[in-house]
């Protein structure tokens, strides 16, 4: 994994800290060559397919991040890819998908609608479809991001988690809480359509509307036949959080004046989380997870 995937920085913030009364570091995962901390769980799967897997193909389904994850590696490996999307998707990722040379099929309003078609390459052309989160392998190549954290600060005390599917918090939780049991997780999730957090609260997997959101890498189900990350969300995560989109724009902000960070709506909920909220104990750490944005959409949050 170490010849595509290099560990990120982690670097201190001194505003962020001075919000949140406890240091605060916050670990650049936009800094990988996608974009994305998406490039973690994809390469760990990717590396895991048969000489006979790999020539059949791989195929997947995103809001973005996780498809550009998965075109680069394989590109990488000389792997054939497929991503399907639906027609949610922001032009910026989607130029970038076809600029890594994956084959590109858009269909439906919703990530649900384009897994159906991912399931269809899956029987007539046997190819393998690589989940953007249900997947030990996946899970697994999220949770180096844990890895690394414990050489990087190992007295960190809370990690703040942009959440979604659950791959990046079940990976990150996994190791640390393991390492040791009292390093808090939080995860936090805009309070539009926020399928998971909805599902534990009702003890069983919900299916929302997509709203539109500042943060729509967030955006997604969470698969009816959800087999690991929602039972592994609620026993890891000790505290949700569910954010109002000014306080996911007063992050964004915070980040593009104090750290000259130019970072999507889903890699900003941690900072907006924080900034009123005083912690208990720290150091803290902010999982900054992608930069998959566009001028226009930059002007669109600037304007509003
Ligand atoms: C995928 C993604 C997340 C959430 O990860 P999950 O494993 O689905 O919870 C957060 N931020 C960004 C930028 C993402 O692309």
């Amino acid at each position: 994994m170490e010849s595509i995937v290099k560990p990120t920085p982690l670097v201190y913030s001194e505003f962020l800290s001075g919000h949140a009364a406890q240091p605060v570091y916050l670990k650049l995962e936009q800094s990988h060559p996608t974009g994305s901390f998406k490039i973690r769980g994809a390469a760990n799967k990717l590396l895991s397919l048969t000489d006979e897997e790999k020539q059949r193909g791989v195929t997947t389904f995103s809001t973005g991040n996780h498809g550009i994850a998965t075109a680069y590696v394989a590109g990488r490996m000389g792997i054939p890819c497929t991503v399907c999307l639906s027609h949610r998707v922001p032009e910026a990722k989607l130029g970038r998908l076809k600029r890594l040379g994956a084959a590109v099929e858009q269909t439906g309003v919703s990530q649900d609608e384009a897994a159906v078609r991912c399931r269809e390459l899956e029987a007539e052309k046997g190819m393998t479809v690589v989940e953007p989160f249900d997947d030990p392998a996946v899970i697994a190549g999220q949770g180096t991001i844990g890895l690394e954290l414990m050489e990087q600060l190992p007295n960190v005390r809370e990690v703040v988690i942009p959440l979604s599917g659950g791959g990046l918090l079940s990976g990150i939780g996994l190791v640390l809480k393991k390492a040791d049991p009292a390093i808090s997780i939080t995860g936090v999730t805009m309070e539009r359509s926020a399928v998971m957090q909805t599902s534990l609260k009702k003890g069983a997997v919900v299916t929302l509307e997509e709203e539109d959101t500042l943060a729509d890498s967030l955006l997604g189900g969470i698969g009816e036949d959800n087999r690991y990350t929602f039972s592994m969300t609620r026993s890891l995560m000790d505290k949700g959080v569910l954010l109002p989109e000014e306080r996911i724009k007063e992050g964004l902000y915070s980040l593009l004046d104090h750290h000259k960070m130019v970072v999507e709506g889903a890699a900003a909920v941690g900072a907006g989380y924080l900034l009123d909220q005083p912690i208990p104990e720290g150091p803290v750490v902010l999982i900054i997870t992608g930069n998959n944005v566009d001028t226009h959409t930059v002007k669109t949050w600037m304007d509003s």
